[in-house]
Formats: structure tokens, C-alpha cells, sequence
């Protein structure tokens, strides 16, 4: 276990066989960092030092050393074969193919390797890079603090995700509408490889390239795939249902991503590339969280079709590798068919997904015909009255299955009481048939509906409070985050409905 800086520093190594960075400068470029003036320590999340294999009291104990080392301030030399790197990849960015994108900004670090688990270590804002194209490789401090919360929130929720160790500051000066300050996030996860790598190489008619990154993904992460009749059509079926969970688990806590281009999907299952994301506060079923999203595409709604479609991409991007045991005779076509069945299967993991979701959510532990109505009827009313949709959710758990005694605390989020009411009759008659008590069901309820979430205005709050070099509320919120299910009474006013002043509050795709 790393017991110092330099420790930490030497465990994570660009050069250990069999990684992403192994496969060689077609998917990659070695770079160092950009060194930032004067870096800060802003936040850092106990868990994720944990993942990495060490305290995080190293970064309270070498401050200065924690904060050079996660800017991307070379701290030692960096060996010419060990340097970091950025990857290259394209994608569809709003539904057009957008061609070359690539790490335009991001710099992996290398990996830990922690009794074979082995987790990228990726500075996010670290300067410009063969992909930075117009950008200027930085991030501010505003949208790594959101990052930084939310990846860790996310996990907390039991959401896939990519964690993130912290956040470093510089006063180094960013301009994007305004002129705001720098801010490198550091992100964790077993592979950061995009849908957008695949489309890639099948792009630019690199078939072995393809192959290769296929291949490393299916070693290190779906090695069940391996012995599959095709490994890459059983690669396309992993990545689907776990897509397919992903959006259930979003939709359920009414998260928001914003830009779900396909380069921001991981080939993992995982929520990546925090942006313009949104918790919503009161339901709005076509919300879109994302200024810059002016035709919705990306709106709360439309998540899980977008989900498909992306994976329609990565399905294109893999035929050239599938198939290949099908006599030549007609292969083009069974290969489509194929490609099509596997995307088809997104439904079938979807539903009930979601059904599953919401059956918790209702705090039913019995499956009955008629539980997607009820659950539907209860969003409808929501959206139609903007109910909060947390709050709703938490304190649905109050509801008694006897009368309605306990009905005020979420009957109060909807202005049409009466709507309210004819929904809480159907849905005691549906409590009346399952076996759990109001405790019990009451206890199984706030495991799955959050009291707590990152909702914009504490983000903000935090981010304004940063910004004047203040990192409390930023350590609060992410302490908080932690125990998104626990009742927390001391910090009530963290649950409660935004307040007037975040009404107008915006987030765009400027970062
Ligand atoms: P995003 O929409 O944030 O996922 O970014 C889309 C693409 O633009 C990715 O290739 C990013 O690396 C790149 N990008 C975004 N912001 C910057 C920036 N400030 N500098 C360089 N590249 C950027
Ligand atoms: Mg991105």
C-alpha cells in the first residue's frame, strides 16, 4: 500500500503489459501534461483514494506534492515509454457523425494494479492534446466540481459509473463565457474505451485495428465472451444489456445525462462524461437538462431510445468482426440479421429493468399484472403537476396501506389533489395484496428512493463558494452524497425543493 506521494506516483504505471496503452500509438498518443501555476487541493473522495490503494490523508499530509501530481505536474521525469496518453476516437455527436474527436483534453495517467484489478487513472482538463482540435485542452473548476460530486454520488446511488479521486484548482485563467478559473478531475474507471473507439476504426476501414481493440476489451472485461459461437456478437449483447440497465437505473432516478453522444458512451455500461447533467427537481417528463440541446434530443424522455440508437452504431462498428465462422455463401446478410437480433434484445433488457425499478420504487415486492399502469399513473400525475421527483418518490414511503393518514407529505407536491387522491386509491388496492407491512415496506423504499441527490442548486452553491476559494460545502456535499438513503435530519434543508433563486439556473455544454 502506497504510504507516500511518490508511492502513489510509482503505482500508477502508462506501461504495464496487456493495458489500453499496450495496443500501441494507432489508439493512442503519449504526451505530458501542461503544467498548471500554483495547483490547490479542492476536494478528494476517501472511497476512490481507497480504489487506488491508498489513504487519502497523503493528500493532507503532501498537499503539495497530491496537488502537482494529479494537475499533471511532472513531479519526476516521466520515462519516454511511461508517459501519459491521450486515446483517439470519433463518433456521432446530436445524431450527425462528427469524424475525429478523441481525448481532446483528458490525459490517462496509467493504471494501478490492485491483486489483478487494474483501474485508468485519467486527469480531465490536463491541457491540449493531438485532439484538443479548437479547445483548449482545460477544464473550470464550476463543471470538475460537478464531475467530482456526481461520479461519486452516482456510485453511492448504486449507479455504474466512473469515480473520480478529487479535484485540483489553479488560478490559471480559462475563458469560455466568462473568464473562470482551471481545474483538473482526476476519474478512475477499468476502461475509459467509448463506443466512439469502435467507430473509430470501422470509420477508417482499420478491420485489425478493430479486431485488436475488440479483443482487449472482450480479455479484460467480457472474457465470458471469448468461447462464445461469435465473441463479438456476444461482446454486442453484453454491452447492450448493460446499456440497456444503465438507462433503467437513470430513468429511475431521474437523471439526466445531456450529452449522449456516442462518445460519451462507455463500453462498459458505465455513466461517463459529466457535463450539462441534471437531477430533475419537479418532474418534467421531457425535460432537458442541457441549454445547448435546443431540439431535445438528449430530454429525460427520449433517454432510453437514444440508447438504442447509440448502441445501432456500435452494432455497425462490430460487423466487420462478426461472422466470421458463417460459411461465405450469404454471410453479409446473417451477419446483419444477427447484429439486428442483439440490438433487439435491448427491449427485453430494458422493460423489465425499468418494471423492476419502479416496483421498488412503489415499494412492491410482488410482481403483479397491471404494476407498469400503476407506476405510469403515478408519473403522469407527477409530470402534469411538476411534482419533485425525489421528494415524491421518499416520502411515497409514508403512505399507509390502511387510510389515508399518511398521505400529506407527498399529496402536498401535487397542486391537483384530486388526481392525487383517485392514484393513492389504486394504489393502496395494489397494497392491500403484497405480504409487507408499512414498516417494511416503508424501510425497502428509502433503500431505493434517495432522500439525497445532487440536485443544481447545491452543486452551484458549492461551485460559488469555491470559486471564492472555499472548498467546504464541496467536502459537505460529497459527504453527504455518501449516504444518499440515510434520513440525515441534521442536513434536512439538503433534501428540500430548490429555492427561488436557482429557478433560472442553466447548464450548457460549455465546460
Ligand atoms: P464532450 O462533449 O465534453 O464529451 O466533448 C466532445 C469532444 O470535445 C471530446 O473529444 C473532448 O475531448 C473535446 N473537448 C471538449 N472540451 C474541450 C476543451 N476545452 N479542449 C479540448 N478538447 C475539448
Ligand atoms: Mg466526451
Amino acid at each position: 500500500m502506497p504510504q507516500s506521494m511518490q508511492e502513489v506516483a510509482e503505482s500508477i504505471l502508462s506501461n504495464r503489459p496487456g493495458s489500453f496503452a499496450s495496443l500501441g500509438p494507432a489508439f493512442l498518443t503519449r504526451l505530458p501534461a501542461t503544467p498548471v501555476p500554483d495547483p490547490y487541493v479542492v476536494a478528494v473522495s476517501r472511497e476512490a483514494a481507497e480504489l487506488l490503494g491508498f489513504d487519502a490523508r497523503i493528500a493532507e499530509e503532501e498537499p503539495t506534492a497530491f496537488a502537482a501530481y494529479f494537475a499533471g505536474n511532472p513531479t519526476r521525469e516521466w520515462p519516454p515509454e511511461a508517459l501519459p496518453y491521450a486515446a483517439v476516437y470519433s463518433g456521432h455527436q446530436f445524431g450527425v457523425w462528427a469524424g475525429q474527436l478523441g481525448d481532446g483534453r483528458a490525459l490517462t495517467l496509467g493504471e494501478v494494479d490492485r491483486a489483478g484489478a487494474r483501474l485508468e487513472v485519467q486527469l480531465k482538463g490536463a491541457g491540449r492534446t493531438p485532439y484538443s482540435r479548437m479547445g483548449d485542452g482545460r477544464a473550470v473548476l464550476r463543471s470538475s466540481i460537478r464531475e467530482f460530486l456526481c461520479s461519486e454520488a452516482m456510485h453511492h446511488l448504486g449507479i455504474p459509473t466512473t469515480r473520480s479521486l478529487g479535484v485540483i484548482g489553479s488560478d490559471l485563467p480559462v475563458r469560455r463565457e466568462t473568464i473562470e478559473t482551471a481545474a483538473i478531475a482526476t476519474r478512475i474507471a477499468p476502461s475509459f474505451v467509448r463506443f466512439g473507439n469502435f467507430e473509430h476504426f470501422y470509420a477508417n476501414e482499420r478491420v485489425d485495428d478493430l479486431k485488436t481493440l475488440a479483443d482487449h476489451v472482450i480479455e479484460r472485461f467480457y472474457p465470458q465472451c471469448r468461447d462464445a459461437d461469435d465473441p463479438y456478437l456476444a461482446l454486442l449483447d453484453e454491452v447492450v444489456r448493460r446499456t440497456a440497465e444503465l438507462m433503467a437505473q437513470w430513468q429511475g432516478v431521474g437523471f439526466c445525462h445531456g450529452v449522449m453522444n456516442t462518445d460519451n458512451m462507455s463500453i462498459l455500461g458505465l455513466t461517463i462524461d459529466y457535463g450539462p447533467f441534471g437531477f430533475m427537481d419537479g418532474f418534467n417528463a421531457h425535460h432537458i437538462c442541457n441549454h445547448s440541446d435546443t431540439q431535445g434530443r438528449y430530454s429525460y424522455s427520449r433517454q432510453p431510445q437514444v440508447g438504442y440508437w447509440n448502441l445501432f452504431c456500435l452494432a455497425q462498428a462490430l460487423v466487420p468482426l462478426v461472422g466470421a465462422k458463417l460459411p461465405e455463401e450469404g454471410r453479409a446478410e446473417r451477419v446483419v440479421e444477427e447484429a439486428q437480433k442483439a440490438l433487439e434484445r435491448y427491449k427485453t433488457y430494458f422493460a423489465p429493468a425499468l418494471e423492476d425499478k419502479m416496483r421498488a420504487k412503489l415499494g412492491l415486492e410482488t410482481a403483479r399484472e397491471g404494476d407498469d399502469k400503476l407506476a405510469n399513473g403515478l408519473l403522469e400525475i407527477m409530470h402534469a403537476n411538476r411534482a419533485d421527483f425525489t421528494l415524491t418518490f421518499r416520502n411515497l414511503s409514508k403512505l399507509a396501506k390502511a387510510d389515508a393518514s399518511g398521505d400529506a407529505p407527498v399529496r402536498d407536491f401535487f397542486l391537483d389533489r384530486a388526481a392525487f387522491d383517485a392514484w393513492a386509491v389504486q394504489y393502496r388496492e395494489r397494497l392491500a395484496h403484497e405480504p409487507r407491512d408499512d414498516a417494511a415496506r416503508a424501510a425497502a423504499m428509502n433503500r431505493v428512493n434517495p432522500k439525497f441527490v445532487l440536485r443544481n442548486h447545491l452543486a452551484e452553491q458549492a461551485i460559488r463558494q469555491a470559486n471564492e476559494k472555499d472548498f467546504s460545502e464541496v467536502a459537505r456535499l460529497l459527504d453527504l452524497l455518501r449516504r444518499p438513503f440515510d434520513e440525515q435530519p441534521e442536513n434536512e434543508a439538503y433534501a428540500g425543493l430548490p429555492p427561488d433563486w436557482a429557478s433560472d439556473l442553466e447548464v450548457s455544454c460549455s465546460s
